[in-house]
C-alpha cells in the first residue's frame, strides 16, 4: 500500500517537495549517492524532489532519500595542490597547542584544548606560552620525544 500513499508527483500531500516510493522516481532525479556515484555532487541545488520508502527498522515514520537534478549537478572538485595546502594548514591548526604553540604531532584532544603535557600543567601555567619545568629546560615537558614529521603524508611507507 506503500505506492500510491507516496506517490506525489506535484507534492500536495508532502509540503511541495515531489515525492515518490522507493523505485518510482523518475529518470534524471539522483541521490547524493547516486550522482557521487557517477562523479557528481548536488553544486548548491536545492533537493527537488524525494523518495519515500517504510522500514521496518525505522518505527517513527517512513524514511526519506532527497533526489536533485542530474542536470543541475556539477563534477566532484579534485583534490587539487591548493586543496591539499588548505588540508594540511587545518590538520595542522588542529594539531597546534595554544598554549605552548608547538605541533603536537597528533589531533588535540578537544576536551583538553591543549597537548598532553600542558594539560598535566597546572592550571595557572597552562596559559603561559614560555613556562619552563624542570628547573629551566624549557619546552621539553614530556617524557619521550615526540614521534613527528612535520608534514606527515598519508601515502608514505612505514
Ligand atoms: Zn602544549
Amino acid at each position: 500500500m506503500s505506492g500510491p500513499r507516496f506517490f506525489d508527483p506535484d507534492g500536495h500531500r508532502h509540503g511541495g517537495t515531489p515525492t515518490y516510493p522507493y523505485k518510482l522516481a523518475p529518470d534524471g532525479l539522483l541521490t547524493y549517492r547516486q550522482l557521487r556515484a557517477i562523479g557528481l555532487r548536488p553544486g548548491g541545488q536545492p533537493v527537488a524532489a524525494q523518495i519515500l520508502w517504510r522500514s521496518r527498522l525505522c518505527k517513527t515514520g517512513p524514511r526519506a532519500a532527497y533526489l536533485y537534478r542530474r542536470e543541475l549537478a556539477l563534477p566532484v572538485r579534485p583534490m587539487t595542490p591548493a586543496r591539499w595546502v588548505a588540508v594540511h594548514a587545518a590538520n595542522r591548526a588542529r594539531r597546534t597547542c595554544p598554549a605552548c604553540r608547538r605541533d603536537a604531532g597528533y589531533v588535540l584532544p578537544r576536551h583538553l584544548g591543549t597537548c598532553l603535557p600542558c594539560s598535566e600543567l597546572p592550571e595557572r601555567d597552562a596559559d603561559m606560552s614560555d613556562h619552563t619545568v624542570n628547573g629551566g629546560y624549557g619546552h621539553e615537558p614530556r617524557p619521550t620525544p615526540p614521534p613527528q614529521p612535520a608534514e606527515p603524508s598519508p601515502g608514505k611507507g612505514v
